[in-house]
């Protein structure tokens, strides 16, 4: 029997994260009717809560002025130690694998400054196919900085012709091959365009074996997937905090590096005061000592205020678990393959792979002739989704605030307008 708009709801009665969405702000539409909001993965929406962790601070700078340092209720210069723990918790990482700092793609060049030393036997970087474009940019712009030119030391995944999915076999040619001479492997854990997950563990397993550093670019993966960043070992992950963490536009940025580099000192680094020992940093002598861990890559006395947003999202994480978000996930997600399957289109195709391990919350629906038109029509009707050169509407059912019913009337919306416009 199909499934009804009563199941949807019946699963929305019985799902214990529920209430979670009444900790969000929902953007409403003119008549002031909550939107379909399936963009958590571009920005993730706003905490009630928010605007009082950023008022406290805003207050205490009234207040104190540069003794909030520290004797703000929330001192200043430990901030990001509040972020720590929630942080690591929801990447699967040590407390001295994580920090809060800068954002994505500066990270992206910090990790590189360490973790890509090119030789001339070694020099070659791994990446996905489209890849997205500003990691694209920092590697090719590491590759130069080094000497080296791209067409010789970029190498791209290659996907099953005519498609975007990458298997494990494709994975261990490329490492057969070429192994012996990629320096770095620098991969995202969720394609941004087809969706796909891919096996960090495996991955990490495969580049270690054939000597070769490897990197996780979690923009994606971040607050959507289960991650044990720990455990699979890679050598660094870097990763935003305004996607499925709703710190805010633009706001901090995650790194991990894994502890079997935190006290390595002999490794290349950009430094700045705040990697240098926090107990006689403001002793301000010349002479860098770099602090243990994550933290030791710190360049700057970090914005409290975009720290204040990403803290106020995190807390909402803490109060619940990502495995229980990851069980939502993988429901939705199966409602909506369910759903899509049944309208049996011809003008659209889903291509993100249907096992749960390889997809996170974002599913793609690749539209035949690239038809624009499509996704612009459901946007007059309410959904909030976005469309990605050249061919795809992303959709991104997010379990701390998406319904069952959101998902079960998004494809109503999008039937309805494949079959009347
Ligand atoms: C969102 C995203 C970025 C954005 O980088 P910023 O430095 O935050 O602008 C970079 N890489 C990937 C893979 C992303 O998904």
């Amino acid at each position: 029997m199909n499934f009804r708009r009563i199941d949807a709801e019946s699963m929305d009665q019985q799902d214990s994260l529920h209430s979670m969405r009444n900790h969000f702000l929902i953007p409403k539409s003119k008549e002031g009717k909550d939107l379909y909001y399936f963009c958590g993965n571009s920005l993730g929406l706003q905490p009630k809560k928010t605007k009082e962790y950023v008022e406290q601070e805003l207050n205490d700078w009234a207040k104190f002025g540069v003794t909030g340092h520290h004797d703000a209720k929330n001192p200043w210069y430990s901030y990001h130690e509040l972020l720590t723990e929630a942080m690591s918790k929801i990447v699967g990482a040590l407390s001295i694998e994580t920090i809060i700092m800068n954002t994505l793609s500066v990270n992206i060049h910090l990790m590189m400054v360490s973790f890509y030393q090119p030789t001339p036997k070694r020099f070659k970087i791994l990446i996905e196919p489209s890849c997205f474009p500003s990691d694209r940019y920092a590697v090719e712009s590491q590759i130069r900085f080094h000497g080296y030119d791209p067409k010789d030391a970029l190498i791209i995944l290659q996907a099953e012709p005519g498609s975007n999915y990458i298997s494990k076999e494709h994975i261990e040619t490329i490492f057969k091959n070429e192994g012996d001479q990629i320096a770095l492997a620098l991969i995202g854990s969720v394609n941004y365009y087809s969706g796909q997950a891919y096996p960090i563990a495996f991955m990490t397993q495969l580049a270690h074996q054939y000597g070769c550093l490897i990197g996780f670019d979690l923009a994606h993966g971040a607050g959507n997937l289960l991650l044990n960043l720990h455990e699979d070992g890679p050598d660094f992950a870097i990763w935003c905090g305004y996607k499925y963490l709703n710190g805010g536009p633009g706001t901090l940025a995650g790194c991990f590096i894994h502890e079997r580099h935190a006290y390595n000192r002999e490794l290349p680094r950009f430094a700045g005061w705040w990697g240098h020992n926090k107990i006689t940093r403001f002793k301000m002598e010349p002479a860098f000592e770099v602090m243990p861990g994550a933290e030791g890559w710190q360049l700057s006395n970090p914005p409290i205020l975009p720290m204040a947003c990403l803290r106020a999202s995190l807390d909402l994480f803490s109060s619940t678990s990502m495995s229980a978000l990851r069980k939502k996930s993988i429901e939705l997600g199966n409602v909506l393959f369910n759903l899509l399957d049944e309208l049996n289109d011809p003008k659209i195709t889903v291509i993100t792979p249907r096992n749960e391990e390889e997809h996170g919350c974002q599913i793609s629906i690749k539209v035949k002739n690239a038809d624009k038109s499509l996704f612009q029509k459901i946007t007059s009707k309410g959904v909030i989704a976005d469309w990605r050169e050249p061919d795809v509407i992303r959709i991104a059912p997010v379990p701390l605030y998406n319904t069952f019913t959101d998902v079960f009337d998004f494809v109503e919306i999008l039937k309805n307008t494949l079959k009347n416009g």
